[in-house]
């Protein structure tokens, strides 16, 4: 068997491409969305993310505000800055690049957002929510691989999902939305016995741990979905994810790649977010 591939890439594209006529109306009715996105710091992977979101959003006309601030930003400074921005009503998301320099505390900083404008979905109240089957704003990358099995028309209700990895931001709220969506899930992570043991139970498995080639043909079910969030260099300093690419998709039936899968759906989920925000404010306004 050779698994078909779920490109992220043309999903993006796509879905992209549908939100430029919402952006429209939105603009034409004064309600242009706007994303800010705070940079503390030099980490060179946190700048080109962040360039990357910032293009994402012009090429569709979102407005977006960047504010980049030095290394040695204190709390108290980061959290005005926050503050401000949630008292602008042009902002309609608001998004702090992970990670943080060391003295700032991350959890802190994020609970500041307000609400209604975490379009990365990591506020407790939007995890909450999740958790309970009503969220406001979905995490975006596990919003992004919902959406992938969703255009590879895959019936997840009933299905039995294992998840890799348990990290606030990636693994738990992919297990809420996927068991939202009627699977079972199993979610497993560093201390889990046994794993391909597990994954071999799998229909649909996601992984989402940063470890190159965790994921082995010997671990997956044949025919199985293998979405592979993780983000590794190679040797090379090439892209790889956690999955053995080439190996897996032997065995798969269904098979994300990296890059080129779920890294694309994740900025396009953020602009969605973005996107839904304005249209709940010009609702509220109206
Ligand atoms: P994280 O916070 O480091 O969490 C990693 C998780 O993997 C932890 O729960 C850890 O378990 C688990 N784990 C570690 N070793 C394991 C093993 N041998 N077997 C099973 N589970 C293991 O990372 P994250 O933020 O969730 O991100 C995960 C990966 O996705 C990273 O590579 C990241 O770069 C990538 N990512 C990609 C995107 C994208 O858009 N493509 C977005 C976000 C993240 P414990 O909890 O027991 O430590």
């Amino acid at each position: 068997m050779t698994a078909r591939i779920i490109d992220g890439k043309a999903l993006a594209a796509a879905t992209r491409a549908g939100l430029v006529p919402r952006v429209q109306a939105l603009t034409a009715a004064g309600h242009q969305p706007g994303l800010a996105v705070i940079l503390v710091g030099d980490d060179p992977a946190s700048a080109v993310y962040v360039r990357n979101k910032v293009k994402a959003c012009e090429d569709i006309g979102i407005r977006s505000l960047m504010t980049r601030l030095p290394a040695e930003t204190t709390e108290a400074d980061l959290l005005a800055h926050v503050a401000r921005l949630n008292a602008d009503t042009s902002v309609h998301g608001i998004l702090v690049q992970l990670p943080l320099p060391r003295h700032l505390d991350a959890q802190k900083i994020l609970e500041t957002i307000a609400f209604d404008k975490d379009v990365d979905g990591l506020h407790a109240t939007n995890a909450g929510l999740t958790l309970m089957g009503t969220p406001h704003f979905r995490s975006c990358t596990p919003y992004g691989v919902m959406k992938m099995l969703e255009s590879i028309g895959y019936p997840v209700a009933g299905c039995h999902a294992v998840v890799l990895g348990r990290s606030n931001m990636v693994g738990k709220p992919m297990a809420m939305l996927l068991l939202a969506a009627n699977a079972t899930v199993t979610i497993a992570h560093s201390k889990t016995r046994d794993l391909g043991a597990i994954t071999r139970q799998a229909d649909v498995l996601v992984a989402a741990v940063g470890r190159r080639n965790l994921v082995t043909a010997d671990m997956v079910k044949p025919g199985a979905v293998v979405i592979d969030v993780g983000t590794n260099r190679t040797p090379e300093g090439k892209l790889a994810g956690d999955v053995d690419f080439e190996a897996v998709k032997s065995v798969a039936g269904w098979i994300s790649p990296v890059p080129g899968g779920v890294g694309p759906m994740t900025i396009t989920m953020l602009l969605v977010n973005t996107v839904e925000a304005a249209e709940r404010r010009r609702q509220a306004a109206a």
